[in-house]
């Protein structure tokens, strides 16, 4: 993969051009875009290794299984996910796999119990999450993200090009509903995580995750009983 292209963060009109170019564009064809311009040293695959990752995951290695995946090590991920992590880094081979661990002095200061999650999810959120992948994507231009229009009203005007401050965000899979999931799974035989049988149709930390209920959003099972919708990354 050619590494002579150096990425370049285009400004709001560059990101309109974009998506007027790859919005109805396959995933493949983003992400092999991206791949082209540079995207391999500035803007990893940020993977949460949930419920749909493995469709991004499988792309990504299709294009270049060194290509970077962040993977958000929470300390308070399900015992299922983390071994999924390492199942799929086997399958796929991927060679680039780096975790994004909260600073051990913040975690010793602020959550010395492990425990803020019960009384600020907010606070929880923003030590394990977004303080943690604000520092590392200091190195980088953007990142890609999973997310899709179908999943919150707030993603609903999703697009696949976005610009989030001096970084860009890319969305492959914004127009993605379900049953394209269900069958890009399918017609790849990808593993599927081992919670979704049990009704986790969204995946996060252990303690905020929730099985849903028959006709319930897939999201639904997250931060279940408060407003909270989104961990802080995406706001
Ligand atoms: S999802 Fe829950 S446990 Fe995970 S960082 Fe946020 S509040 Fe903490």
């Amino acid at each position: 993969m050619s590494e002579s292209k150096q990425f370049q963060v285009p400004d709001q009109t560059g990101v309109d051009s974009l998506n007027e170019a790859f919005g109805s564009e396959a995933p493949q064809a983003v992400l092999r875009w991206l791949a082209g311009r540079g995207g391999r040293a500035q803007v990893p695959l940020v993977s949460s290794f949930g419920a749909d990752s493995v469709v991004l995951l499988h792309m990504i290695a299709e294009i270049d299984p060194s290509y970077p995946v962040l993977f958000i090590d929470t300390g308070k991920h399900f015992y299922d996910t983390l071994h999924y992590r390492d199942q799929l880094k086997e399958h796929f081979g991927l060679t680039n796999l780096q975790a994004v661990t909260p600073d051990p002095d913040d975690l010793k200061e602020k959550d010395p119990r492990g425990a803020l999650w019960i009384t600020s999810q907010d606070a929880c959120c923003d030590l394990r999450k977004t303080v943690p992948l604000a520092r590392v994507m200091r190195n980088y231009s953007g990142w890609i993200t999973g997310r899709k229009r179908f999943q919150t009203n707030d993603r609903a005007d999703l697009n696949v090009f976005e610009l989030d401050g001096d970084k860009m965000k890319v969305n492959p899979l914004a127009s993605w509903g379900p049953k394209d999931v269900a069958a890009y799974i399918k017609a790849h035989s990808l593993p599927g995580h081992p919670l979704v049988p049990r009704g986790y149709l969204s995946i996060g930390c252990a303690p905020c995750t929730s099985p849903v209920e028959d006709g319930e959003d897939a999201r639904a099972g997250r931060w279940k009983g408060s407003d909270k919708t989104e961990c802080g990354l995406h706001i």
